[in-house]
C-alpha cells in the first residue's frame, strides 16, 4: 500500500502544546507527517521563519515527523510534495468558518486535495499562539501552554 502522507500547514508563531497534541494524533493516523511552516508575512509574525522552524523542530523531537517551510500557495506546495491530504486542527466553534472557507478554496484550486480535521484535547480548546504571546509579553508564565524550548524563546524575547 502507498505511504499515507499528510501536510500540517500553519504559521506556528510559536508552536503551542495544542499544535503538538494535533501532531501526535496525526502520527497515529498517517505514515508520514510533514509540518509545513508558512512564512505568512501578512500576519507579521513575532518569530522569523527560521526561528519558527527551529522551535517546531525542538518541540517535536522524538516524534516521527518532518519539519519544512514554504511560502506561496499551499496547494502548490502540496503538489510539489506529491501529497493530497492537508491536516488542520479544530478548536471551538469559531475555527469552523475560516477552516471551512480555506478547505473549500483549496479544493477548488486542486480538486484532488482533501483536508482532514483533528480535534485537539479539551484542555487546549481555548489555546492559540496569540494568547501565549500576549501572556509572555506581560511576563506571565506560559509553561503549561508551550513546550519548554518555546517558553525559553519567549523569555528571550520578552524577558526583562
Ligand atoms: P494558521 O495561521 O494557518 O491558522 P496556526 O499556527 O495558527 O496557523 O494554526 C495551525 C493549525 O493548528 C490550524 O488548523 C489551527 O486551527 C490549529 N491549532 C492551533 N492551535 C490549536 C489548538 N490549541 N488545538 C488544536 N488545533 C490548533
Amino acid at each position: 500500500m502507498a505511504e499515507r502522507t499528510v501536510i500540517y500547514p500553519g504559521t506556528f508563531d510559536p508552536i503551542t502544546l495544542g499544535h503538538v497534541d494535533v501532531i501526535k494524533r496525526a502520527t497515529k493516523l498517517f505514515d508520514k507527517v510533514i509540518i509545513a511552516v508558512t512564512t505568512n508575512p501578512k500576519k507579521k509574525p513575532l518569530f522569523p521563519i527560521d526561528e519558527r522552524v527551529k522551535l517546531v523542530e525542538g518541540a517535536v523531537k522524538g516524534l516521527n515527523v518532518e519539519v519544512d517551510s514554504f511560502d506561496g500557495l499551499l496547494v502548490d506546495y502540496a503538489k510539489g510534495k506529491n501529497c493530497t491530504v492537508l491536516l488542520r486542527g479544530l478548536r471551538e466553534l469559531s475555527d469552523f468558518a475560516g477552516e471551512f472557507q480555506q478547505a473549500t478554496v483549496n479544493r477548488k484550486l486542486h480538486p484532488e486535495i482533501e483536508t482532514v480535521f483533528v480535534m485537539t484535547s479539551a484542555k487546549y480548546f481555548y489555546l492559540n499562539s496569540t494568547v501565549v504571546k500576549e501572556l509572555a509579553s506581560l511576563q506571565g508564565n506560559v509553561d503549561c501552554f508551550v513546550p519548554e524550548n518555546v517558553s525559553a524563546a519567549l523569555k528571550g524575547k520578552f524577558g526583562k
